[in-house]
């Protein structure tokens, strides 16, 4: 059933993602019901939110971002999974169309200069054929006018599915797991590192503590959804 539910939203995009209701004229995406479900965090305006309080003492970044919470069955994590596991690539889109506009109004994202996403291993991505961040991330990139950036980040292991573990078990497995090259990319660069889900940030902050190794770099962080804390 999911197959053909999935061929039906690429030949009939004038119905809801969230509900599967024909949509409005004036609605896109989502009907007007489920965008009310999603729990918006307006962290963007906001300096020392929860998100970046959450990595105090662990990372220094200069500012950071979420559309949403993620909270489970909420239509963000539907949002989510249909991204990520059913190839709805203009979830993607619509939600780097709703983040640049955010960002581009902004006073603390003026600064930015290029776009790096989360990668995954080269295996995961044969498998899955996309990154989830892709088109989120060529949005964001377009909104902002810099470039979005993905040779330098790379990761190097692959780690089995993180989201039954402890924050212990996540932080080892993801420990030194992503490297750079062609640095010189983003020396001296004010980067915006994005990703779709942000619970412990235990893989931030590995992305972070890999970036940083550059001459130069300073990081703000953006994601699609994160935990409530
Ligand atoms: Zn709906």
């Amino acid at each position: 059933m999911q197959f053909f539910k999935d061929i039906f939203y690429i030949f009939f995009p004038n119905y809801c993602l969230g509900c599967d209701k024909t949509l409005h004229n004036y609605e896109s995406y989502l009907c007007t019901y489920c965008r009310h479900d999603l729990a918006l965090t307006y962290f963007t305006d906001e300096t020392a939110n929860r998100l970046e309080r959450s990595f105090y003492g662990r990372i220094k970044i200069r500012a950071a971002t979420s559309l949403f919470y993620y909270e489970k069955h909420h239509k963000a994590q539907e949002l989510i999974h249909l991204l990520k596991y059913k190839n709805q690539q203009q979830i993607g889109v619509f939600l780097g169309d709703w983040m640049g506009n955010e960002l581009k109004n902004s006073e603390r994202f003026k600064e930015l200069d290029c776009i790096v996403a989360v990668p995954l291993h080269p295996n995961k991505l044969r498998s899955r054929g996309f990154n989830q961040l892709d088109k989120f991330g060529k949005q964001l990139s377009y909104h902002l006018d810099i470039p979005f950036i993905n040779e330098v980040l790379i990761k190097k292991t692959s780690s089995n599915s993180q989201t039954q573990k402890g924050r212990f078990a996540r932080l080892k497995n993801t420990e030194e797991i992503f490297a750079i090259q062609q640095e010189h990319l983003l020396r001296n660069k004010h980067v915006l590192l994005i990703d779709d889900v942000i619970t412990t940030g235990a893989t931030m902050e590995a992305c972070y503590n890999t970036l940083i190794l550059i001459e130069g770099v300073t990081i703000s962080l953006v994601t699609m959804t994160c935990s409530k804390y």
